[in-house]
């Protein structure tokens, strides 16, 4: 739960949706986001960012980060996330979910904020409890376990 407060710290200092992705077997976060919205690119959730660094460190054929980490942190289970934990400090919209099955995540913790939360889920034009439905629909080829904190 270390990483959740470093959550509740950015989710304090920034009205900006902010995510870690860590690995729990080593202990070490592998990646991190911060929502960019804006007019030229409406997909860069912070979930999304995330999971773009962390793709380019793996060896995506994007351009690298600058975050030496990044560069040197290969994962070998196979999928994006496989057996990595996503810290998010709102629940996340639709699409960010499915891209979290896609990346085969572990497990998936969100803080409870009420007014990033109600602005999400505007801006997505989706209930921002779209992330219980996603998981309850048998047939996706991955779940994960879901826990709210509460910071
Ligand atoms: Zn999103």
């Amino acid at each position: 739960m270390k990483k959740s407060h470093e959550i509740g710290q950015w989710s304090r200092s920034d009205k900006k949706i902010g995510v870690v992705i860590y690995d729990s077997a080593k202990g070490t976060i592998v990646s991190e986001g911060y929502d960019c919205r804006s007019s030229q690119n409406i997909l860069h959730h912070a979930v999304i960012v995330a999971l773009n660094r962390l793709s380019r460190s793996q060896g995506g054929t994007e351009l690298m980060d600058s975050c030496e980490l990044l560069k040197t942190y290969p994962n070998p289970n196979g999928y994006l996330c496989t057996g990595f934990d996503v810290y998010v400090s709102a629940p996340p919209c639709l699409m960010c979910s499915m891209a979290l099955v896609h990346s085969r995540i572990s497990r998936l913790f969100y803080k409870i904020n009420d007014s990033i939360d109600g602005n999400h889920a505007l801006d997505d034009g989706v209930s921002s409890k779209s992330v219980f439905k996603l998981f309850a629909i048998k047939s996706l080829n991955h779940s994960f376990h879901v826990f709210e904190i509460n910071l």
